[in-house]
């Protein structure tokens, strides 16, 4: 089917070019569209009465940057890195120069090839009141820019800015855009195109002159053996999509800007083939645009206006907050008037954390009370007070009494079975668990969890929920500790039995790492808390289907917990807290001392993850994409691997 990417008119001998797919709610740069683009551009080359191209957005936003469908395609079938090549190549040597003055006007988001399109012209104002968002995030997908972001950027920005945005990925904020010169200004609506026009009509490409910068600059040289080192540090190497940005960048801008827009074009050829980076698309951006796709698909069904929830504490408050700045009115049960006004407190300085300053609309309500009748009118309840059986069902069964019949309940628990949890329920099938994480704005999985009664109206509401907050759903039947938490935990025990078996707490700490690990394991049992991990193995203990470690990890778990030594929360556990932060010198003589092959640690703390997911799998508690996305997003289980499930489908 030919579609429409763009409509355009003429406006004082200047050619507007709106971008606005068709078939899309946001535009995006792919064959189809990179090649009309192409064409109308061509032709306004050789027509006497256009003097300039002005490029802009229909849609909300600019535009959100390559299709990634697109670029998978694109290598399937050019496996080979010399046609890849010359395909990559065609798509940048449109962008190389264009023969008349071209202004991009920018609203909203303006991502990855969005921006690399808008670096190319010669002129970018941007359109105040949009929530403006300009960034090259191509490195969190594991790849790298490859329309000539990493030269045009170095070239416009500086080489230290330039880095700082291609290395984050994060977008930088209006005022930065404009005082660094990525944006040459920010006004208004109305203003933007006669000001685009202004431009044309007082300036010719001829005279106009790419920044030039020379890498040989010893404060260049510096900033890039810098940027390298922190880059090392913080990746371990892992991540061959950064090690060629940087190279990308260094090669690139030793060279005039065409030259370096071949050696970017190498770079992102030879990222694209990497297997590594194969995998990281595969999982983070195919199967998680798929499950999101699914969370869309039901909020349509479904649509959740109000929800509720029951404890107003650390996580019931950061759910609030969350659901508050995206636009969910909230209802918060809490048990006295001093536990309502500390959840106030606590979801006040949420939302002004989270919420945008300049946001044009007002935030929906927050109530706070005691009363279970001000549930009426949620379509979903959720209950989110101390892990504590005999409470949470005391409280699931009061708000069944005053929820509306259609609406939804569910659990945030981390750990109790949904199954038990409804077992005194009125309605056990309109009963799910929607596991949210820590930190709550911050974190973009949700694990939902079936019980053996749960319907699937109460699953699509947890999908529904998971697409109104902006984040991604998996769905997990009820086992004990659900999915994400069953593999933390298979990497923890892992860690302890190495401990206990006397290999160095610094060499473990450093091998988790050393295979992408964000959180090494000794310091993330610290951050759960070593009386959360103690009360999972006292209840996995009872049950005959859980996994059990070893006696010598159950022994030192019950030791440290008697001992108090609870992690950060006590400010000792596996670390010491005071005065700075370090490995407790007690573990180092512990357990008789024996040689370690580095190698092998690495593999058994990566194994003992990917073999709990794995089980998990094979038993059909949930699916292979959903494992490795919810490893990922829910765990930062080694990303540049695309989770620990091999899954090339
Ligand atoms: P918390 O102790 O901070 O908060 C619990 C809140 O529930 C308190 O504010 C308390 O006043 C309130 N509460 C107690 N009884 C109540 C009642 N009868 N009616 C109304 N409110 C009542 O605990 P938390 O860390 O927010 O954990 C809450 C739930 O979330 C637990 O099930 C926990 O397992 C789960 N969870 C926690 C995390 C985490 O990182 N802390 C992550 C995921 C899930």
């Amino acid at each position: 089917m030919n579609m429409k990417h763009f409509t355009t008119f003429v406006k004082d001998q200047v050619l507007v070019i709106q971008f606005d797919m068709e078939d899309k709610t946001v535009n995006l740069l792919n064959q189809q569209s990179l090649t009309s683009l192409k064409s109308l551009m061509t032709s306004a080359y050789t027509d006497d009465k256009i003097q300039g191209i002005v490029i802009q957005s229909a849609k909300d936003s600019f535009c959100m940057g390559a299709d990634v469908n697109f670029i998978q395609k694109l290598v399937a079938t050019h496996p080979n890195s010399e046609t890849l090549y010359q395909k990559i190549w065609e798509m940048q040597s449109f962008l190389l120069s264009f023969e008349k003055p071209t202004v991009a006007i920018i609203n909203g988001r303006c991502l990855g090839g969005g921006l690399e399109l808008a670096l190319a012209c010669h002129y970018r104002v941007g359109i105040e009141r949009t929530k403006l968002q300009l960034a090259l995030p191509e490195v969190r997908l594991g790849i790298i820019p490859g329309l000539g972001g990493t030269q045009r950027l170095p070239r416009l920005i500086g080489l230290e800015n330039a880095l700082q945005m291609l290395l984050k990925g994060a977008p930088v904020s209006e005022d930065k855009a404009l005082s660094q010169g990525l944006l040459n200004s920010i006004t208004t609506e109305k203003s933007a195109l006669k000001q685009a026009i202004d431009y044309i009509h007082s300036h010719n490409p001829r005279d106009h002159k790419d920044k030039m910068l020379n890498m040989y600059q010893p404060d260049h040289l510096m900033t890039m053996s810098a940027a390298s080192a922190l880059a090392k540090k913080q990746t371990q190497g892992c991540y061959v999509n950064v090690e060629n940005l940087l190279q990308a960048v260094y090669e690139g801008h030793l060279v005039s800007l065409e030259s370096g827009l071949k050696t970017e074009t190498e770079y992102f050829v030879k990222t694209l083939l990497h297997p590594s980076t194969q995998a990281m698309l595969k999982t983070l951006y195919i199967d998680r645009q798929a499950l999101r796709k699914k969370a869309k698909d039901a909020l349509e069904n479904h649509p959740i206006t109000q929800i509720g929830i029951i404890g107003g504490g650390f996580m019931g408050g950061a759910i609030a907050a969350h659901a508050q700045v995206q636009g969910l009115k909230v209802v918060v049960i809490e048990t006295d008037q001093e536990r309502m006004l500390k959840a106030k407190e606590y979801i006040d300085s949420l939302v002004s954390k989270y919420s945008q300053t300049n946001r044009t609309k007002p935030l929906p309500k927050v109530t706070i009370t005691k009363e279970y009748q001000k549930l009426k009118g949620c379509e979903l309840v959720i209950e989110a007070v101390f892990e504590d059986l005999a409470l949470k069902r005391q409280v699931l069964r009061q708000a069944e009494q005053y929820m509306d019949d259609q609406a939804v309940l569910a659990s945030n628990t981390s750990t109790i079975p949904i199954t038990l949890l409804a077992e005194e329920l009125v309605s056990p099938k309109r009963f799910v668990g929607i596991h949210f994480f820590s930190p709550v704005a911050k974190m973009a999985l949700i694990e939902v969890i079936a019980g053996k009664l749960t319907n699937k109206r109460a699953l699509d509401f947890g999908k529904a929920l998971s697409a109104v907050l902006n984040k991604t759903p998996i769905i997990v039947k009820d086992i004990r500790g659900f999915y994400t938490s069953n593999v933390c935990m298979g990497y923890i025990y892992e860690a302890i039995t190495l401990l206990t078996e006397g290999v160095s707490p610094t060499v473990i700490e450093n091998a988790a790492k050393q295979i992408g690990m964000p959180a090494p394991p000794l310091a993330l049992v610290d951050e759960i808390g070593i009386d959360v991990a103690w009360h999972i193995l006292q209840e996995a203990k009872k049950d005959p289907e859980a996994s059990q470690p070893s006696q010598a990890v159950l022994d030192l778990v019950d030791q440290m917990y008697q001992q108090k030594r609870l992690g950060r929360k006590t400010q000792k556990g596996f670390y010491l807290y005071e005065p700075k932060k370090q490995l407790w010198p007690e573990l180092m003589t512990m357990y008789p001392h024996i040689e370690h092959d580095f190698e092998s640690v690495k593999k058994r703390l990566f194994d003992a993850q990917v073999n709990t997911a794995k089980t998990i799998q094979e038993k059909g508690y949930i699916s292979k994409e959903e494992a490795n996305v919810g490893a990922i997003l829910g765990l930062g289980f080694c990303p540049q691997t695309g989770g620990p499930i091999v899954n090339k489908g």
